[in-house]
């Protein structure tokens, strides 16, 4: 790690993967990114479980990712925290953004959304229908937040500096869906602060949102956490590789050849004879090298070959 990333401030940081599937190897290139950036900075390093969307679940896929993340040593500190036994904050974090005036209602349909989206030739962006009050006869289904005029400024370790404006690329954006479920904008926002994350390490693929999130830790008043960006592997076909492609898991029986094409996906240093080292050595060695400047900025990189393990158990 070079001197100056060396800091006396305390670090906690996390790995929060969402209960979709077992771990692959996208992943695992967050999990153990974060791992090492925590370890490195002797920091603290925490594990959230993202259950908050029981629609997108996978059965047992919480049990794999402990698993998995135990069998590459990859140990958290303290207690496995689950956003599904954390609604109290996030209605208290509604509540505050009602007091303020940001929240309201929407009655608007997704297909209501696309139809007026393409009359205004502005894909993704939220007209603004329900801003003013929700027409009468319609009831309300999700919550959005009201976004400013202006724009979001952010920075990256890796990813350099960015601004966003909300107003123009995103719109109001929703922190409880119509199915009652919070969003994980809202969700990451509360627990990150709530939890006292000082670095957050995650897929570039989050980059996008986290504009959103920093707007909404603005409105919320909480501390914005120190960012880091890691790139994405995207399989032969460029898609990124993700529970929902079905990237293959990683497996258990492969450990040290999966860790270290996750440090050279990193661009990290490798010891001499790396295939020698146990997984626990590797760890150790990489917390020691550790080097964010060695980490490609581009934002997707093809993944190494695809494992076929049939399981990341001990
Ligand atoms: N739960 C999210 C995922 O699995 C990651 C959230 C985050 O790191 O902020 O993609």
């Amino acid at each position: 790690m070079p001197a100056d990333e060396k800091s006396a401030a305390p670090y906690r940081g996390r790995f929060a993967p969402s209960p979709t599937g077992p771990l692959h190897f996208g992943s695992l290139v967050a999990a153990v990114g974060s791992y090492l950036d925590a370890r490195a900075h002797k920091g603290e390093w925490l594990l959230r479980i993202e259950d908050i969307d029981p629609p997108r679940e996978v059965a047992g896929a919480t049990d794999a990712i402990l698993r998995a993340l135990d069998s590459f040593g990859l140990e958290w500190d303290g207690q496995v925290v689950y956003q599904s036994r954390r609604g109290d904050y996030y209605t208290s974090a509604l509540e505050r953004l009602r007091q303020h005036g940001y929240l309201y209602g929407c009655a608007c349909t997704r297909r209501e959304i696309a139809d007026s989206r393409l009359k205004r030739g502005t894909a993704g962006i939220y007209p603004g229908t329900c801003r003013n009050g929700i027409l009468p006869g319609r009831t309300a289904r999700a919550l959005r937040v009201r976004v400013e005029p202006g724009s979001i400024g952010l920075t990256d370790r890796l990813q350099g500096n960015s601004r966003q404006s909300l107003l123009e690329e995103v719109g109001d954006f929703i922190v409880r869906r119509a199915d009652n479920l919070i969003a994980y904008q809202l969700a990451v926002v509360v627990d990150d602060a709530e939890q006292e994350m000082t670095h957050v390490v995650r897929g570039v693929d989050l980059l996008e949102s986290t504009h959103r999130q920093v707007y909404l830790q603005q409105l919320l008043e909480l501390p914005t956490p120190v960012y880091l960006h890691l790139p994405v592997a995207v399989n032969s076909a460029g898609d990124k590789l993700s529970k929902q492609t079905l990237a293959r898991h990683i497996g258990a029986d492969h450990k040290t050849t999966t860790l270290l094409d996750v440090l050279r996906f990193l661009h990290q240093e490798l010891p001499d004879s790396p295939g020698d080292a146990r997984v626990d050595e590797l760890l150790g060695w990489a917390i020691a090298h550790w080097d964010v400047d060695n980490i490609p900025a581009r934002r997707v990189l093809p993944s190494p070959p695809e494992y076929t393990g049939t399981g990341a158990g001990p």
